[in-house]
């Protein structure tokens, strides 16, 4: 599925570099263009992808702090621009255009749900939001920004695509190593997604395509993502057991939002040597996600990579019952009330976990 990038804020740059640098190193192909926009310039001035710095005038370029608000602000002043600025990358090419942001900040927090409204305004295509939530040992106007974030940019986005940021990083892990590691999985994982959708060759006609990807998200909502990989047998026959088992560790053990199983619909992913897959096993794999996910409708193909390993990929959507958004959100709400006794916000006094816009 050929995406257009944009890059809200310090993570959603980053990750925004990370998914394009992947994408370019393993030649798929997907990402049609990727650009950071920052109300913060120095956060820019590591990027290596194309960057434009927003609300200079109210700022000056040194970043908006942690106000999610004014970070909507800017985004709204200066959405157009970024649209122009977009317009002309975003060739007939691209199928989706993906939002990414760091959902705990200021400039992203603010500026993603913002940004996906003003773009659903003016194309057709999906626009999604890839939204980073705070792990659990964030101070809590990180909490109460990414429970406002939420709420708002499940509104207005086509799907909402959150990584829990405790979920993907190893005990030990500095801060720095910890987003490094997140960031590299989430360039894969995701980055394998879209490829996916670009493949044209699979395992008995079985080979995913953009539309399941974007069919499987219609239903809006939030969504996640579960990847795990095992070496291959040479032997076809004992990969059945193997794909089943990926599988399994894909959604129990390795979701980006953990916990969310419970789903409205998904997509199961095969990905190996085309030698080695077998159909019978992506059924199977197929059928094990219906009835673990409660969902009648899950999708599932093949994308033959070059590789001695068979990875499993899994896209859940529809989520948002699961009980750890459930926790998220009672642990932003109490950040929220704590927030505003300590400073004293007016939002927050009112309505805790008011939409953004
Ligand atoms: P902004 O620049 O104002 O949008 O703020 P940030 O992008 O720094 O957002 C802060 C949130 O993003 C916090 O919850 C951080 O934990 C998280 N964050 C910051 N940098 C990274 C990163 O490189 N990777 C990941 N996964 N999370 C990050």
């Amino acid at each position: 599925m050929k995406v257009a990038l944009i890059g809200v804020g310090q993570a959603g740059g980053k990750l925004s570099q990370a998914l394009a640098e992947f994408d370019h190193q393993m030649g798929f192909d997907a990402v049609c263009g990727a650009l950071a926009v920052n109300t913060a310039r120095a956060d820019l001035q590591n990027l290596d992808i194309d960057t434009m710095l927003i609300g200079q005038d109210r700022v000056k370029g040194h970043g908006v702090g942690g106000d999610n608000e004014l970070g909507a602000q800017i985004m709204q002043e200066n959405a157009t621009e970024v649209m122009d600025d977009l317009g002309g990358r975003l060739t007939t090419e691209a199928e989706a255009i993906m939002i990414v942001a760091g959902l705990g900040g200021g400039t992203g927090s603010g500026g993603a749900p913002m940004l996906a409204r003003e773009l659903k305004r003016i194309y057709d295509i999906p626009v999604y939001v890839l939204g980073v939530l705070p792990g659990q040992d964030e101070g809590g106007l990180y909490q109460a920004n990414a429970g406002r974030s939420l709420k708002t940019a499940v509104r207005e986005a086509d799907s909402l695509l959150l990584v829990d940021n405790d979920a993907w990083r190893a005990s030990g892990d500095s801060v720095a190593a910890g987003y490094e590691r997140i960031n590299d999985a989430i360039a894969q994982r995701v980055g394998i997604l879209l490829a996916a959708g670009e493949a044209v060759e699979g395992v008995g006609e079985s080979v995913v395509d953009s539309s399941e990807i974007i069919n499987t998200l219609r239903g809006g909502g939030i969504s996640a993502l579960g990847y795990a990989s095992a070496p291959a047998s040479e032997e076809t026959t004992a990969n059945v057991n193997t794909i089943t088992s990926v599988t399994r560790s894909a959604l129990l053990t390795s979701m980006s939002l953990p916990d969310a199983v419970a789903a409205e619909s998904a997509l199961v992913v095969i990905a190996g040597d085309p030698d080695r897959l077998t159909r019978k096993g992506v059924e199977r794999a197929r059928r094990w996600v219906e009835d673990e996910t409660g969902s009648m409708e899950v999708r599932g193909g093949d994308f033959p990579m070059d590789s001695e390993k068979i990875a499993a990929l899994v896209l859940v959507s529809g989520v948002e019952r699961s009980s750890r958004v459930d926790e998220f959100m009672d642990r932003a709400d109490e950040a929220a009330s704590q927030e505003a006794n300590t400073t004293d916000i007016e939002e927050y006094a009112t309505d805790d976990l008011d939409s953004l816009i």
